[in-house]
């Protein structure tokens, strides 16, 4: 079958580097499928859940926002932070909700609001992707307030 190899940075590290069949991320204006051979195309990347699909496994990854560069036979991914499922700390993802909606609640200024606005919106993303993946386990839901 045909893969496509997919690389995925954070200014940080290397996150994910491997030949895939199928990328599907969450484009700035909707998810995108991308499968190899696809048309160039450089997109932004809004805070939610990239998945990678390779053979019978699916890799979830959360991202925080930032570009794709697509070409027919490599997508490279530079993600302001990207987590794969199982790295996220969940207690982490709460503390970080808890704070903005505390913060929003308080309605401080425009600038203070969209910060507090954007962090939400991470903090929802990482417990989304958290929650998708971990539901079977059973300890997590208890984690997650279940
Ligand atoms: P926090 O307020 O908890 O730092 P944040 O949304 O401000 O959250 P980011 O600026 O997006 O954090 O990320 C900073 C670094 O911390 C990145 O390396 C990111 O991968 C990591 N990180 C942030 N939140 C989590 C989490 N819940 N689990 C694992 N890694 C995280």
């Amino acid at each position: 079958m045909l893969t496509i190899r997919f690389e995925l940075v954070t200014g940080e590290r290397l996150v994910y580097s491997d030949d895939v069949d199928m990328i599907i991320a969450p484009g700035t204006e909707g998810e995108l499928g991308i499968l190899p051979r696809h048309t160039p195309l450089l997109t932004g990347l809004q805070p939610g859940e990239l998945r990678l699909k390779k053979g019978a496994e699916e890799i979830s990854i959360v991202i925080t926002g930032g570009f794709m560069e697509v070409l027919p036979d490599k997508v490279t991914v530079l993600a302001d932070a990207a987590e794969r499922a199982e790295e996220i700390d969940i207690a982490r993802a709460e503390a970080a909700r808890q704070r903005a909606l505390e913060r929003l609640q308080q309605r401080a200024g425009d600038a203070d609001l969209a910060k507090a606005q954007a962090s939400l919106q991470r903090a929802v993303a990482r417990l989304k992707v958290a929650k998708r993946k971990r539901r079977p386990g059973g300890t997590v839901r208890q984690e997650l307030g279940e």
